[in-house]
């Protein structure tokens, strides 16, 4: 695995997997959890300010945006989360948590705020309601090999790209539905219910890059 070789080549000083957040206070946390502790990661399910330490990057799960956000402000994790992402803190959203990082949310419920970072417009429900969920398989710039099955499940769509991002993936019928920008990665759909590993991959990747280009941590 190239993720793991780059990271114990860096790590010298003895330190291991990377450590990898995925926030929980809401959605599809298990799921995503799965999927990075089968890829060697140390996990680790954020639910206060100080979870947050020491991470390498953060998961933000499908689930209700609305909901994610005031228990986000709730438990005092809205400020950290926004401040460890505008210093660089690689972040992979899927669906709710594309809406969580986008700097643009259309259909958004009254009061409802994010953590923003990303820049892109998403629209919420943009494919209709929980019925008109659907998988399909499509392609993602940068995972090589076959189409990914993934499935939509209330998925927002991204209505407008800015120049600090670029569509990584659309549906056939162009609506795009995957972005990346700085140390962001968003995808509108959930790659973690359907046995997809590869957008999570591409993720490992980009936190490896972003280990090695900052000084290592000395142990004490
Ligand atoms: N519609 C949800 C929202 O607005 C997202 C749905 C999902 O994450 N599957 O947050």
């Amino acid at each position: 695995m190239t993720f793991l070789l780059l990271t114990v080549s860096r790590n010298v000083a003895g330190s291991k997997a990377p450590r990898i957040g995925v926030l929980a206070l809401q959605g599809d946390v298990r799921e995503h959890c799965a999927v990075l502790r089968e890829l060697g990661c140390d996990v680790i399910e954020i639910r206060l300010p100080s979870h947050l330490e020491g991470i390498d990057g953060l998961v933000i799960p499908g689930g209700e945006s609305s909901v994610m956000d005031k228990l986000s402000r709730i438990f005092r994790l809205a400020t950290p989360v926004r401040e460890a992402i505008a210093e660089g803190l690689p972040v992979l959203g899927t669906c709710a948590g594309l809406i969580m990082v986008a700097d643009r949310i259309e259909d958004a419920i009254a009061g409802q705020e994010n953590f923003g970072g990303l820049d892109v417009t998403v629209r919420r429900n943009a494919f209709g309601a929980q019925v008109d969920s659907f998988e399909t398989s499509l392609t993602v710039e940068g995972v090589a090999g076959p189409a990914l099955d993934v499935a939509f499940i209330r998925a927002p769509e991204v209505t407008a790209v800015g120049p600090g991002a670029r569509v990584i993936a659309s549906l056939a019928d162009g609506r795009v539905v995957g972005v990346r920008g700085g140390n962001i990665i968003g995808v509108a759909f959930h790659p973690e219910i359907t046995g997809e590993d590869r957008i999570h991959r591409m993720f490992l990747e980009l936190v490896a890059q972003r280990s090695l280009q900052r000084p290592a941590a000395v142990d004490a």
